[in-house]
C-alpha cells in the first residue's frame, strides 16, 4: 500500500517488489532496534500481512547496543501483535553486539536464514537529518547515509557472505524521520506505539544508567527534530 505525505511516499511491499522475491510465504526478518522507524515498520509490515491476507511470517531481531534495548524490542512486539492478532510472529532473537558490526550482521544473517525460510530482511533505514537540523553531531549526520555506516547493511552484504536471493529490503531509504512522524500521526500511533520507542543512544553517564534521553546524541538531535519530542524515557 502506499503511504504518502508531505514528506514523501513509501509503497509499502509494492507488487512488483512481492514479485520479485523467491516465493510469495516464508518469514521476513525484521531488524527492530526498538526505535521510532523499525516500531513503524514492524507495525505497517503486520498490518500489509493482515490486510491484504499475505503469507508472511515475522521474526523480529534486536541487537543489545543498550542494555534494555530487547524489552523495548519486546514490548513494541507485544504491541504489534495486540493489534494485529492474525500475523504471525516467530520467537523473538537477539544479541550482544561489538564493532566490528558488520560481522555481526553477517552471522546473524546466516543464522537466520538456516533457522527460517526467510524471503526477505528489512530495516528501518531512512535519509539522516539535514546537517543544519543537527547542531551538536554533525560529523555522524554526514556519516550515517555512507555505505561504511553499520546501519546500512544490505543486499550486496547479504550477496558477499553468499546470500544470493534474499534481498535486505529497505522500504524508508528515500525518506527522513519527519515522513515516520507524520505517519504515526496519521495512523494514529502517536498514543499507543511511539512512547514505547527509545532512539537515545547517549552512555549510562549522560542518561542515569538509562532512565532518560541524554538529549545530546545525534539520536536524541534527530528524534527531537522530527517529532518535537525526545524518548519518554531513557
Ligand atoms: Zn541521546
Amino acid at each position: 500500500m502506499i503511504y504518502a505525505n508531505e514528506y514523501g511516499t513509501v509503497d509499502l511491499l509494492a507488487e512488483q517488489f512481492l514479485q520479485s522475491l523467491k516465493s510469495d510465504k516464508g518469514t521476513i526478518g525484521v531488524k527492530l532496534s526498538g526505535g521510532a522507524d523499525t516500531a513503524l515498520l514492524l507495525h505497517l509490515l503486520a498490518k500489509e500481512i493482515s490486510e491484504r491476507n499475505l503469507n508472511f511470517s515475522i521474526v523480529p531481531y534486536t541487537f543489545n547496543d543498550k542494555p534494555d534495548r530487547f524489552i523495548v524490542a519486546q514490548n513494541i512486539i507485544h504491541e504489534v501483535a495486540k493489534t494485529f492478532p492474525k500475523v504471525k510472529f516467530e520467537k523473538h532473537q537477539y544479541d550482544e553486539i561489538s564493532p566490528p558490526y558488520r560481522k555481526v550482521f553477517d552471522k546473524w544473517a546466516l543464522k537466520l536464514t538456516r533457522q527460517y525460510d526467510i524471503v526477505f530482511f528489512t530495516n528501518g533505514v531512512n535519509l539522516p537529518a539535514p546537517e543544519e537540523a543537527i547542531t551538536i553531531n554533525k560529523e555522524l549526520a554526514k556519516f550515517v547515509g555512507t555505505r561504511e555506516a553499520p546501519r546500512n547493511y544490505d543486499t550486496q552484504d547479504l550477496e558477499r557472505i553468499g546470500i544470493q536471493d534474499i534481498p535486505e529490503y529497505s522500504p524508508f531509504k528515500d525518506v527522513d524521520k519527519r515522513f515516520t512522524a507524520q505517519l504515526y500521526e496519521d495512523e494514529f500511533l502517536l498514543e499507543t506505539l511511539f512512547p514505547l520507542t527509545r532512539s537515545c543512544l547517549g552512555s549510562a553517564e549522560v542518561t542515569d544508567y538509562h532512565e532518560k534521553p541524554c538529549k545530546i546524541c545525534y539520536w536524541c538531535e534527530e528524534k527531537y527534530w522530527a517529532f518535537g519530542q525526545y524518548d519518554a524515557i531513557g
